[in-house]
């Protein structure tokens, strides 16, 4: 099994029993809706579908989207249960960290 690291944000998702040699290193759905949100519009408007990504359209019928993982919630809802480490607050030390 594998698990992921996020290179925007450093959260690390997928199997918890995964080694260090076992990390694919990628973007975050969450960060992938907020920094490419508009070239994944880009992208879909050139490849001939609507720019619905990350607009909440749910039931989306486009089951082979390659950004359907990022755009629909419940798939959201199925990355945020897989997360098994939180990224570090790098901006907030001192403050009183909540774990
Ligand atoms: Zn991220």
């Amino acid at each position: 099994m594998m698990k992921f690291k996020c290179l925007l944000c450093g959260v690390e998702w997928g199997d918890a029993g995964a080694t260090e040699a076992d990390i694919s290193h990628g973007y975050c759905p969450s960060c992938i809706r907020k920094r490419y949100t508009q070239r994944i519009h880009q992208s879909q408007l050139r490849e001939g579908y609507s720019d619905c990504f990350n607009r909440g359209y749910n039931d989306c019928g486009e089951v082979s989207c390659r950004f359907r993982a990022a755009c629909q919630d419940d798939l959201i809802g199925n990355w945020k249960k897989a997360i098994i480490r939180r990224n570090e607050p790098a901006d907030c030390e001192g403050s009183i960290r909540i774990v």
